[in-house]
C-alpha cells in the first residue's frame, strides 16, 4: 500500500498475523495516534515511556519504529477530514497501534471517532483491565481486591447506532411499518407520536466471539473465571439470548477447560444441589476456569461489596460501557485506566486511552498520561512482549509507592509530591533502572 499523507517508516517491518498468531519482528511498525487536548502531552511523555522499557528490556535487540497516522481535530486541520482513509489503511496493514483521546466532531456524519475506528476494523473486544497499584488514593476500603478485566462487545446492542429521532419522516416510517407488521408489539410504545426509536441487535456470533476472546484470555493467563453480565431477566431475547449463548459456546468449545454454573443447574435438576456442589467443586479442584453469570444491575453493587468473586467480566456493549467506568473509579479513575480495542480474528488492534481530551488542561503539561502508557502495557502483552509491559507496571507501581503524582492523584493523597505530565514519564523511565 503506498500513502500520499503517511510516512512509512524505512527501517520497520509489519506486523502479521497466521492461523490466529501474530507474527512480530523485532523492529515493527506500530501506527499511532497522538490524540488531540491533552493527547498532545499524554503522547509526548508516552512514547519516552514506551521506548525506554523496550530498551530496557531488549538492550536494543527490539525497536519500535513508530508512524504517526492522523484523525481527529489535528487531521482535520492538516488534510480536511476528521479520519482520513490513509489512517485506517495504516491501521488494517500494520494491524496494532495506539491512540490518544480524540475530539468528537460536532455536525457532520460522525458521531464519533472512536466508535468510527472500531466499525471500520471491526474491533469487537474492548479490553479494559481495571487492576490496583499500591497507594493510589480510592473511595472503596480494599481496592486491592479488585483485579477484574471487562470484555466488552464493541459492535451491537443499543449502540449499533440505529436510531430515528421523534418527528423525522425516517421515525414516522418506521413506526408505520411497526405498527402495521407487529400491531400488538406497537401498542406497547406508552407515548407512541413522540417516541424517539433505538434498536438493539445482539446476535450469536457477536456473542461467541467476546466470549470466546474472554475464555481465551482467562486461559492464557491463569484467571479464575468468567462471568456473563447481561439483563436477562427483563430483556429475555437480547440480554438473556447472550448468556444462553455464551454459555453453549463455553461448553461447545472448552468442555475441557471450563464449568459452567449452567453445568451446575443440569446436575441440580437430575440429582440434587449436593450433587451439583460436589461436581462444580472437583472440577474447580482440577484447575477448571468457572464460567457463571450475574444480572448487570446486581453487579454494580457485587464488584464493590465482593470485588473478589469477580475475575474476566464479558459484557454487552452499554453494560461494559457504564461497568467500565464504575470500576475504574474503585482503582484511581480513568487518569489510569487503558483500554485496547482488538479483533482477535484478523489481530487487528488499537489500543487507546479511556478518557476523553480533557481541553482545560490541554498543552499544560499536567494530565496524567497513565492511561495511554498503561495501554502501552496492554499493547505489548499483545505482542508478545511482556517484558517490556512487566517493567512498565514495576515502573508504575514504585513511582505510585514513591507518591510521585500527578495532580489528579495528589489533590487526594497526604505527602504527595506533585509533577507534571512529563515529569510523571521522567520518573517512570527513572523507576526503570
Ligand atoms: P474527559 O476529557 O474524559 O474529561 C473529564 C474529566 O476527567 C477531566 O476534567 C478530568 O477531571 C478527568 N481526566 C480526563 N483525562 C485525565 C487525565 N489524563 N488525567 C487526569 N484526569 C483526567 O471528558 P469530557 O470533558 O467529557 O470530554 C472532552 C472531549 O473528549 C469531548 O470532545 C469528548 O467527546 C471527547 N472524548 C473522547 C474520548 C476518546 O477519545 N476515547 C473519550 C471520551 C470523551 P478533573 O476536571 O476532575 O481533573
Amino acid at each position: 500500500m503506498s500513502y500520499s499523507i503517511l510516512n512509512v517508516p524505512e527501517n520497520g517491518k509489519k506486523i502479521t498475523i497466521t492461523d490466529g498468531v501474530l507474527n512480530v519482528p523485532d523492529n515493527p511498525i506500530l501506527p499511532f495516534i497522538e490524540g488531540d487536548g491533552t493527547g498532545r502531552d499524554i503522547w509526548a511523555a508516552s512514547i519516552r515511556v514506551l521506548d525506554a522499557a523496550v530498551e530496557k528490556a531488549y538492550g536494543g535487540k527490539r525497536k519500535i519504529n513508530w508512524m504517526e497516522v492522523y484523525a481527529g481535530q489535528k487531521a482535520f486541520d492538516k488534510f480536511g477530514s476528521w479520519l482520513p482513509d490513509e489512517t485506517v489503511e495504516a491501521f488494517h496493514e500494520f494491524l496494532v497501534g495506539i491512540k490518544g483521546p480524540l475530539t468528537t466532531p460536532i455536525g457532520g456524519g460522525i458521531r464519533s471517532l472512536n466508535v468510527a475506528l472500531r466499525k471500520l476494523l471491526d474491533l469487537y473486544a474492548c479490553v479494559r483491565p481495571v487492576m490496583y497499584f499500591e497507594g493510589v488514593p480510592s473511595p472503596v476500603k480494599h481496592p486491592e481486591y479488585v483485579d477484574m478485566v471487562i470484555f466488552r462487545e464493541n459492535t451491537e446492542d443499543i449502540y449499533a447506532g440505529i436510531e430515528f429521532e421523534n418527528g423525522t419522516p425516517e421515525n414516522d416510517k418506521f413506526k408505520a411499518l411497526f405498527k402495521e407488521a407487529f400491531p400488538e408489539e406497537y401498542a406497547k410504545i406508552r407515548f407512541p407520536d413522540t417516541a424517539g426509536i433505538g434498536l438493539k441487535p445482539v446476535s450469536k456470533e457477536g456473542t461467541e466471539r467476546i466470549v470466546r476472546s474472554a475464555i481465551n484470555y482467562a486461559i492464557k493467563y491463569g484467571r479464575k473465571s468468567i462471568t456473563l453480565v447481561h439483563k436477562g431477566n427483563i430483556m429475555k431475547y437480547t440480554e438473556g439470548a447472550f448468556m444462553k449463548w455464551g454459555y453453549e459456546i463455553a461448553e461447545r468449545e472448552f468442555g475441557d477447560k471450563i464449568y459452567t454454573w449452567a453445568q451446575w443447574e443440569r446436575t441440580k435438576a437430575k440429582k440434587g444441589q449436593d450433587a451439583a456442589n460436589a461436581e462444580q467443586d472437583a472440577a474447580l479442584a482440577d484447575g477448571k476456569i468457572l464460567v457463571k453469570d450475574v444480572i448487570a444491575d446486581i453487579v454494580f453493587q457485587q464488584t464493590i461489596t465482593r470485588a473478589r468473586d469477580f475475575d474476566i467480566l464479558a459484557t454487552m456493549n452499554l453494560n461494559g460501557d457504564f461497568l467500565s467506568d464504575a470500576l475504574a473509579a474503585q482503582i484511581g479513575g480513568i487518569g489510569i485506566a487503558p483500554g485496547g480495542n482488538i479483533n482477535y480474528d484478523t489481530g487487528a488492534a488499537i489500543f487507546e486511552a479511556t478518557h476523553g481530551t480533557a481541553p482545560k488542561y490541554a498543552d499544560k503539561d499536567v494530565v496524567n498520561p497513565g492511561s495511554v502508557i498503561l495501554s502501552g502495557e496492554m499493547m505489548f502483552r499483545y505482542m508478545g512482549w511482556d517484558e517490556a509491559a512487566d517493567i512498565i507496571l514495576l515502573a508504575m507501581g514504585k513511582a505510585i509507592a514513591a507518591k510521585t503524582v500527578t495532580y489528579d492523584f495528589h489533590r487526594m493523597m497526604d505527602g504527595a509530591t506533585k509533577v507534571k505530565c512529563s515529569e510523571f514519564g521522567d520518573e517512570l523511565i527513572k523507576q526503570m533502572s
